[in-house]
């Protein structure tokens, strides 16, 4: 199977994945095509942008500024503002706490330490720690992916905690329920990577909280405020995920053998072969557009175009499309709603809910 994910490829390095992107997996599950270029390590963007369809996301040097700011805050003194916050939100009669910069030993010995001080903390019964800069790893489609969170794993009475640090506002109490679900997709991957780990050490994985500390800034100012964040939901997808990814021969099965999306460069460093032919290749593995894709996915532009070009109702998001189950396209359900197209056997009852918002919109415009 490796050799078949290889020509999918074509001769260049697999692309290792990030937090972020392993995170992107748990947005869209439904989707084979991202999930057999994730195997196969195809370099998304670079595919993109080839195709004239680069993604439009990535943080404003502004944004990275305030983030990077905002994370100082919440970490000078060796974190004790972060300890603050969880005495509050944990319930911990801690009055200290260590610290750990794992980073001070150097990069290439980052996961080797980590692995140590968590393996300590997991066999002594000592003090409360913060793990500030560790490394941690994961095992995706049979590669090894470390990830470098700017989270701090903070351990007491032998139970670790996640902690995310995000600079997006809370405004009374409440934050964009968007940012709030890629926040707890992110966590929920270094939640899974720390209970790799534990596990691989011969550690109960439980041991690692399934619920993450969220820290943001409070009301537009720098002062942080913290929240618990139950990301189950996001390691069961998340789970389900890389499972379906070591298990990527049954979606290759049915794909023409000499499939590719070679991107090999020429000597000008620009892939030499056709956009074209990529798009044609692309085109031969189903996607699962939704308006999600467009903060998750660096394809979003090229998937979206499709998707239009289909009329197919993924465009109108994952609610719309579900409730509209068996009517795959915009145009059948316009039909069906202005009566123009008889319902097929089974859709009797959506194209009966159809007139009905048909007529009431009617009425409103009316
Ligand atoms: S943008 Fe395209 S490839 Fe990416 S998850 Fe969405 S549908 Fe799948």
């Amino acid at each position: 199977m490796n050799g078949r994910l290889d020509r999918l490829r074509g001769p260049v390095p697999s692309r290792p994945h990030d937090a972020r992107a392993i995170a992107a997996l748990a947005a869209n599950p439904g989707c084979a095509r991202r999930a057999l270029l994730d195997a196969a390590g195809v370099d998304k963007d670079r595919t993109a942008r080839h195709l004239g369809f680069p993604a439009p996301f990535g943080q404003s040097q502004f944004a990275i500024t305030r983030g990077n700011s905002f994370e100082t805050v919440v970490k000078e003194n060796g974190c004790a503002e972060l300890l603050r916050l969880l005495r509050e939100l944990l319930k911990l009669p801690v009055a200290e706490v260590g610290y750990q910069d794992v980073e001070s030993v150097g990069a290439h010995l980052r996961h080797s330490h980590t692995r140590a001080l968590v393996d300590r903390a997991a066999r002594e019964d000592g003090p409360a720690v913060f793990y500030d800069h560790p490394l941690l790893s994961l095992r995706i489609a049979g590669h090894v992916c470390y990830l470098e969170p700017d989270v701090v794993a903070f351990q007491v009475e032998g139970r670790f905690h996640i902690v995310e640090i995000k600079s997006f506002s809370v405004i009374d109490g409440q934050a964009e329920p968007r940012k709030v679900a890629a926040a707890a997709r992110q966590a929920a991957v270094y939640v899974l990577a720390l209970r790799a780990l534990l596990a691989d050490l011969g550690h109960a994985e439980e041991r690692v909280s399934h619920e993450v500390v969220l820290v943001c800034p409070e009301n537009f100012a720098n002062q942080p405020t913290a929240a618990l964040v139950d990301v189950r939901r996001q390691l069961a997808v998340l789970r389900r995920q890389l499972t379906r990814l070591t298990r990527v021969d049954t979606l290759l099965d049915g794909l023409p053998e000499g499939l590719t999306f070679d991107l090999a460069p020429g000597q000008d460093g620009v892939p030499t072969r056709p956009a074209g032919e990529v798009a044609e290749a692309l085109s031969r593995v189903p996607a699962r557009y939704a308006p999600d894709c467009l903060s998750t996915c660096d394809m979003c532009m090229f998937c979206r175009d499709e998707a239009r070009e289909s009329g197919a109702t993924d465009l109108l998001g994952r609610q719309v499309r579900d409730e509209l189950g068996g009517v795959s396209s915009v145009a059948e359900a316009l039909g069906l709603a202005e009566g123009t197209l008889e319902p097929a056997e089974g859709q009797e009852e959506i194209a009966r809910l159809l007139r009905l918002a048909e007529r009431l919109r009617e009425e409103c415009l009316r």
